[in-house]
């Protein structure tokens, strides 16, 4: 038998020596020919213990196959309770299962993909305070939640647009309709904080492209304002040259294509040129014999071809 690992209370002697039993139970219970070396027993209470075989099947590295056996007070019998095949502390497991919600990172949507929101989700808050209730068509209306409940029961054959979509005539919910003001929920105080951390992150006044831009977004003519509270800090950039062209960008981000501060190079003035070739210039080869005045070279390649 190999080093036991035990408990701190000490094994019943007779469980503790049906070895063989424990292993004619694994055989049983496995593949023939998969139930390796006594891996050690446990304790599991009087007259109660669990036996770790090796398992040698392929696929099953660091697994043990344990069966439990027990007798009765006063008995000299042994029993098997169960034979099962448990994970090692080596084993070779599955990645612990993450809920697809928890999966989900951002620009994993697709075309076609629904990503439902949380009734709770702490990023929304109502966008009206008030007795009433959302209207229908809102994900967190009772109407909402009666045809979803309806749908778990059986399939429906119609689509959730034949819901009412009005809500009460004079009810707050029917006013705040008319004025335009549709959303059920708006953004929270939280979720605008983590918006706000996100775009600061990508385009921020941290950034590398801030850091060596001549100037702000703030005084930028490219920079389109946003209303609501996030207008005081975030703009959206309009500069298709811009990497950060259609992106929400901080005020105090900037980038080379600012619309002041860039500068355009003016093009360079060429110097007057060293040669004038538009025009001839006299060239003496030799001093005039008798009068003593310099000829002109009328032909330079004739006054060569006489020279030599
Ligand atoms: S062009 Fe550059 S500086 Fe101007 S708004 Fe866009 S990112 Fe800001």
């Amino acid at each position: 038998m190999s080093a036991a690992t035990t408990r701190s209370r000490t094994p019943d002697r007779l469980c503790a020596e049906a070895v063989d039993l424990a292993r004619s139970a694994a055989e049983e219970a496995a593949a023939p020919g998969v139930v390796g070396e006594h891996a050690g027993l446990v304790s599991e209470g009087d007259r109660v213990v669990t036996h770790y075989f090796e398992c040698t099947e392929l696929g099953y590295r660091g697994w043990r196959w344990a069966v439990t056996v027990a007798r009765a007070s006063r008995a000299k019998v042994v029993t098997v309770d169960e034979a099962v095949l448990l994970p090692g502390p080596d084993a070779v497991l599955a990645p612990e299962w993450v809920p697809w919600s928890e999966r989900l990172r951002p620009g994993d949507m697709g075309p076609g993909d629904l990503l439902p929101t949380d009734a709770e989700d702490l990023r929304l808050e109502p966008g009206w305070s008030g007795e009433d209730e959302p209207p229908p068509n809102s994900a967190v209306s009772d109407q909402m939640a009666d045809l979803v409940e309806a749908e778990d029961a059986e399939v429906t054959a119609g689509p959730p647009g034949e819901l009412p979509l009005t809500p009460p005539r004079g009810t707050i919910a029917a006013v705040a309709d008319e004025l335009g003001l549709r959303r059920p929920r708006v953004l929270s105080r939280y979720g605008l904080h983590t918006a706000a951390d996100r775009w600061e992150e990508a385009f921020g006044p941290k950034t590398p492209m801030a850091q060596a831009a001549p100037a702000p977004c703030v005084s930028c003519g490219f920079l389109l304002r946003i209303g609501g509270s996030l207008g005081q800090a975030f703009g959206v950039c309009a500069n298709e040259f811009s990497p950060a062209d259609g992106r929400v960008v901080s005020l105090a981000y900037g980038c080379g294509g600012h619309s002041e501060a860039a500068v355009m190079p003016k093009p360079p003035r060429t110097a007057p040129p060293v040669i004038d070739e538009t025009r001839v210039d006299p060239f003496p080869l030799r001093p005039a014999a008798d009068s003593g005045s310099v000829p002109v070279a009328e032909d330079a390649s004739t006054a060569e071809l006489g020279h030599a």
